[in-house]
């Protein structure tokens, strides 16, 4: 049995409820419960499509319910522990440790910290070794499926890669082993190609470094992650609840493809989510009609969202319904004039665009693909279309930058500001964190005094420029993410201890192992915290492509049915995949 419930949270809980539409009640009798967790904000899992999409997947199946749980605001964390409530769900309030699964979606490391919070006011232990055997405590999502070693010490399965065609499998195999002993459904769920059951392998260490993975009899030498290659054999994500209370209040979220197959070097979710696949137009047009009905704004979510084939089409038919519709990311080169007028149609109001680096040579070195005359060009287009706002985005302490390199953004700046004459330019520049699963895998992240240094002299540079307007993150505030996204499971002790204490205290009383970590440069035959995956893309390629980087050579774009250079659509991966 539960402790009493806090009658003021559950009101809010309540109250919260009553303003969502699309919300799934079900009866719990002897159906799997699953308790999805968003380890943030009600506001910001709400404007999730995976959040949303895992929601809808495992409601759909007859035999299990799903509800929600998120981080409480500070407030109420205070009330939780008042009144000694423990954490429970959105739609019953039921205790999260009353559920068969916790279910954590965890898209972005920042949030790791959170977990040691949310399992402690749950009353659930935050260690997988110190817990029984339900609820159990399951983790998926981009962060996890790129690298869930940090996390190691605390989820006892990770599901890597897509939620689709994996979630019915899940539930299907839980229900098989839920009553034997914890070890005998860690070894069933083991079965499944793309679960991870860390406990099952063992690592030593040489420094930061990893010497040697050890597994246990029995456990799986590769882990393939999940994808949904037929995208249309499953429901298009899109903001199945709807809520006010959601960040992107008014806006009902639909992705539309998935995958970008440009190969920008830097980015993860371009390797992980390759190749490049295309919702069908007419589905997309289906779900955006639903959407204007109930939010009358919709935004378009995915890798590449400008590539769609038909992008121009499905703005079109949101502009003839009178609805506003955004783009989650557009290319300098994909940009055109009817693109343009269409979004200014829908109510668009800023245009933002990621060049990432200031000069050719740098956009080669990452695979960028677009040269200076592009971006002028688009910038031209952008201002006849009438646009009077342009936000950019830079990263900085990219491989082989220079201290020129970096300023050639404030030149680049003035002239781009040059050709938009009136109106504001908003820049957003971040230090580079080098990503598992990218060609940048091996290398150290750029000694924090240089990046701090460049945004400094890049910052000055454009001062006093008129409409011209810079954000800035440190070298500090990127640290532990540069840490989190390629440490070993070493790293889930500072988690833990970062959730009562702050990172602030863990960074300062472990400083020269993190910082030993993230500078360094990692060998070629290096054992890697997330070798253990296997999302399609082989190593060799990966490291090929880091040496062209080094070489400043470009990579050509995908060319789905016609190549097979990295492996993901070569017939051995797919039979893999299952
Ligand atoms: S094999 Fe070729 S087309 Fe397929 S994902 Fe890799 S690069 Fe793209």
């Amino acid at each position: 049995m539960g402790r009493s419930i806090s009658w003021n949270l559950k009101k809010k809980v309540r109250e919260t409820l009553s303003r969502e539409t699309g919300a799934v009640h079900k009866e719990h009798g002897g159906r799997i419960r699953v308790c999805l967790v968003w380890p943030n904000a009600y506001s910001l899992g709400m404007a999730n499509l995976g959040f949303q999409t895992v929601y809808h997947l495992i409601n759909s199946l007859d035999d299990a319910v799903c509800e929600r749980s998120f981080l409480p605001d500070k407030e109420d964390i205070e009330e939780f522990s008042r009144t000694s409530t423990e954490l429970f769900s959105y739609e019953s309030q039921t205790p999260l440790r009353e559920f068969d699964i916790i279910a954590f979606s965890l898209p972005f490391e920042d949030d790791y910290v959170n977990i040691g919070r949310i399992l402690g006011l749950a009353n659930v232990p935050v260690f997988s070794a110190e817990r029984d055997l339900t609820p159990l405590v399951i983790a998926g999502g981009v962060g996890v499926s790129l690298n869930p070693e940090p996390l190691a010490e605390i989820i006892d399965v990770f599901t890597i890669g897509e939620g689709e065609g994996a979630l019915p499998e899940f539930i299907e195999r839980f229900r098989a082993l839920k009553d034997g002993a914890k070890d005998e459904l860690l070894s069933g769920l083991d079965e499944l190609p793309w679960t991870y059951i860390p406990s099952f392998y063992e690592y030593e260490y040489d420094g930061p470094a990893i010497k040697e993975v050890k597994r246990k009899a029995g456990a799986k030498e590769k882990v393939v992650g999940k994808k949904a290659f037929d995208l249309a054999r499953f429901p298009v994500p899109q903001s199945f609840i709807t809520t006010p209370d959601a960040e992107f209040r008014d806006t009902y979220l639909i992705e539309v493809e998935r995958g970008c197959g440009r190969g920008c070097r830097f980015c993860a979710a371009g390797f992980l989510y390759l190749p490049p696949r295309w919702r069908k137009t007419e589905d997309v047009k289906e779900a955006l009609s639903e959407g204007l009905k109930r939010a009358g704004k919709a935004g378009l979510i995915g890798t590449a969202v400008s590539e769609h084939p038909d992008i121009n089409d499905i703005i079109g038919f949101g502009v003839e319904k009178e609805g506003g519709v955004t783009l989650s990311s557009l290319r300098f080169d994909m940009l055109d004039a009817g693109l343009l007028a269409l979004l200014k149609k829908s109510g668009y109001k800023t245009i933002t665009l990621a060049p990432e680096a200031a000069t050719e040579r740098m956009r080669a070195v990452i695979n960028k693909g677009i040269t200076d005359k592009e971006i002028m060009d688009a910038v031209s287009l952008v201002r006849e279309a009438g646009f009077l706002k342009l936000k950019l985005y830079y990263l900085i302490g990219l491989p082989t930058e220079t201290d020129e390199d970096a300023e050639a953004i404030v030149e680049l700046t003035k002239r781009i500001k040059a050709v938009m004459a009136r109106g504001e330019i908003s820049l957003s520049i971040n230090p580079f964190m080098p990503k598992p699963l990218t060609p940048f895998q091996w290398m150290a992240f750029e000694e924090t005094a240089t990046i701090d240094k460049r945004l400094k002299s890049i910052t000055k540079g454009l001062l006093k420029e008129k409409g011209i307007s810079v954000s800035t993150m440190s070298s500090k505030e990127a640290l532990m993410q540069a840490y989190l996204s390629r440490a070993d499971r070493r790293a889930g002790r500072f988690i833990v201890e970062a959730s009562s204490k702050g990172w602030a205290r863990v960074l300062k009383a472990n400083e020269d192992f993190i910082i030993s970590s993230v500078r360094m440069d990692r060998a070629k035959d290096a054992i890697l915290p997330w070798d253990i995956i296997d999302h399609g893309v082989r190593k060799s390629y990966l490291w090929k492509e880091y040496g062209k980087a080094l070489e400043a050579r470009a990579t050509p774009p995908c060319e789905v049915g016609e190549c097979f250079r990295c492996g993901v659509c070569l017939p051995e991966y797919f039979e893999k995949e299952g």
